[in-house]
C-alpha cells in the first residue's frame, strides 16, 4: 500500500523543571499507509498522544520529519497548512470537554465547513444534516446543545465535525476511552463503517490492546517515547516479539475460562520509570526478565526481523 504519512526519526521533547528534559517522543520512525488503520498503543505517558499531535502539527517537532503526501508538515507555508488541516483531522478522547458548550451542534459541525467551503445557507444546512446522518443521528440534533447529549452522541458529533472538511486522514486519539463499555463497540463500528464508505486512513491511539485488535490493520507499540514493535495486527497478537508487547498481550482477558486457566500471564517487574530520567540503553531494561548486559548500555534500534515485522530488542539480530 502507498504511504500517506511518513514519520522519520521524530522527536518531541519538553523542558521541565530546571534542566530536565521529558522525551515524550524519542526518535520514532514508522509509516501510515493509505486506507489502513494503524493502532498505536502503550501505557499512559508512553508518548502516543504527543506523537499523534506532533504528526498533525498541533505541536512543533523537536527534530525529525513528518511527511504527509511527501510534504513536510512542520515546514509548510500558511496556505499549505490550511490545505493540510482540511486533509488531516483529529477526534479527541474526551467528548465532554472537546465540544464548546455555548455552540449548537449545527454550529460546531459548520465551523470547518465555513473555513473550507463557500456554501449557500440551504447547502450548508443540507451538508450538516448529511453529516449527522453519516454518524447515525438526524437533523433534530442540529439545534441542540452538547449538554443535552449522551457521551456516545457527543463522540458522534466529534466524528461529524472531523468529517465536515472531507479529510483523508484522521488521528483518533483514544476516542472510546471516556465512554461506557456498552457504547465503545458502537463508536468503533461507526469508525469502521465510515472508513469503508469514505476511504479514510486512521491513526487509532489507545491504551487498550483488546479494542485496537478489532479496528487495526497494523499495530505499533510505544514504551516511554520509543516505538518498540510494529507489525500487522494478527501477527502481533499471534507472535509478539518484544518482551513488553508480550506482557501487554498476556494481560488481555480471554472470555473462555478454560483457556484463561491454562494461560500464563507475564507480570511486569518494577515500576514504569520516569520519562524524564530514562535509563541508558533499552528503556525497558528495569522491567524485562530477558535483560542481558548489552541492554543497559546500548539502545536497541527498530529492525525488520521478519517480513513487515519490526522490533527494537537485542534478543533479535
Ligand atoms: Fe529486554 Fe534487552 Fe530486549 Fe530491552 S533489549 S526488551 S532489556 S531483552
Amino acid at each position: 500500500k502507498e504511504k500517506l504519512v511518513e514519520i522519520i526519526n521524530l522527536k518531541k521533547y519538553f523542558h521541565v523543571g530546571r534542566n530536565e528534559v521529558l522525551k515524550a517522543v524519542d526518535d520514532v520512525t514508522f509509516e501510515i499507509r493509505r486506507g489502513e488503520t494503524l493502532g498505536l498503543v502503550g501505557e499512559s505517558g508512553c508518548g502516543k498522544t504527543t506523537c499523534g499531535r506532533t504528526i498533525l502539527g498541533i505541536y512543533n517537532s523537536t527534530d525529525g520529519q513528518v511527511l504527509y503526501n511527501g510534504q513536510n508538515v512542520h515546514k509548510m507555508s500558511s496556505s499549505e497548512k490550511v490545505k493540510f488541516k482540511k486533509g488531516a483531522q483529529i477526534i479527541f478522547q474526551d467528548p465532554y470537554a472537546s465540544l464548546d458548550p455555548r455552540m449548537t451542534i449545527g454550529e460546531i459541525i459548520a465551523e470547518g465547513i465555513d473555513v473550507h467551503f463557500k456554501l449557500k445557507e440551504s447547502e450548508r444546512i443540507a451538508r450538516i444534516d448529511d453529516l449527522l446522518e453519516k454518524v447515525g443521528m438526524n437533523s433534530d440534533f442540529r439545534s441542540r446543545f452538547p449538554h443535552e447529549l449522551s457521551g456516545g452522541q457527543r463522540q458522534r458529533i466529534g466524528i461529524a465535525r472531523a468529517l465536515a472538511v472531507e479529510p483523508d486522514f484522521i488521528v483518533c486519539d483514544e476516542p472510546i476511552s471516556a465512554l461506557d463499555v456498552s457504547i465503545q463497540a458502537q463508536i468503533v463500528n461507526l469508525l469502521i463503517k465510515l472508513q469503508n464508505q469514505l476511504g479514510l486512513t486512521y491513526l487509532f491511539i489507545a491504551h487498550d490492546l483488546s479494542m485496537v485488535k478489532h479496528i487495526s490493520d497494523r499495530v505499533g507499540v510505544m514504551y516511554l517515547g520509543s516505538l518498540v514493535e510494529i507489525t500487522e495486527s494478527q501477527e502481533l497478537y499471534r507472535k509478539p516479539l518484544h518482551p513488553y508487547t508480550k506482557s501487554l498481550i498476556s494481560a488481555i482477558p480471554i472470555p473462555d475460562p478454560k483457556v484463561e486457566e491454562e494461560r500464563q500471564r507475564i507480570k511486569l517487574e518494577g515500576e514504569v520509570p520516569s520519562p524524564i530520567n530514562t535509563p541508558p540503553g533499552c528503556k525497558f531494561v528495569k522491567r524485562c526478565s530477558y535483560a542481558m548486559d548489552i541492554c543497559g548500555k546500548v539502545s536497541p534500534e527498530l529492525k525488520e526481523v521478519e517480513k513487515d515485522h519490526f522490533v527494537a530488542c537485542h534478543l533479535y539480530k
